[in-house]
């Protein structure tokens, strides 16, 4: 497995995956400082041994356009596994309005989540709470790094830290589904 590097924007943001050699390239022009290194992981020559990053910080802010992960159904289904968040089941998904719509829930990544035609019809118009149903996991907006085909089955664990607070199940149901 090829080993890839985390990169930071200047403000500790981040922004992006790469190779470890692009990585020792940025370092080496100045462009990039070494945050973390892969422990125990080294780059070696004829003559030196180098740590081998594993999170790099670019010296200049780069701007970039908003880069959410899009807001629809494919996606909602990747969230949660391809699975029916109040069964399990893996068929015929659909997607619920956790505060149903006709209550004026809202279309957003913490409102939606998946749930098979079956779940979805006897839940109807009520809350989870008062249908009885109990919802397996929170909505929650992924990062869409954590999105990045690269990314899956390959994560240093010192890049949580950077990654937000709902990486660690996103990073798990990528594991479970790769
Ligand atoms: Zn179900």
């Amino acid at each position: 497995m090829a080993e890839r590097v985390l990169i930071l924007n200047q403000d500790y943001s981040a922004l992006t995956v790469c190779s470890v050699q692009r990585a020792f390239l940025l370092v080496y022009l100045n462009k990039a400082e070494m945050v973390a290194d892969a422990k125990d992981k080294f780059l070696r020559t004829v003559n030196n041994s180098f740590p081998m990053p594993s999170i790099i910080r670019l010296i200049d802010y780069v701007k970039l356009p908003y880069r959410g992960v899009l807001l629809n159904r494919q996606n909602i289904f990747r969230r949660d596994g391809m699975k029916c968040q109040y069964c399990g089941s893996l068929s015929d998904l659909t997607i619920d309005h956790v505060l149903p719509r006709s209550r004026k829930g809202l279309s957003s990544w913490d409102n939606l989540t998946t749930a098979c035609r079956n779940c979805n019809a006897s839940k109807g118009d009520s809350t989870p709470d008062e249908a009885g149903m109990l919802l397996r996991s929170k909505p929650f907006k992924p990062s869409f790094l954590l999105f990045l085909r690269d990314f899956s089955g390959n994560i240093d664990d010192q890049w949580y830290d950077y990654l937000g607070k709902a990486s660690r199940q996103v990073a798990k149901i990528q594991d479970s589904y790769s």
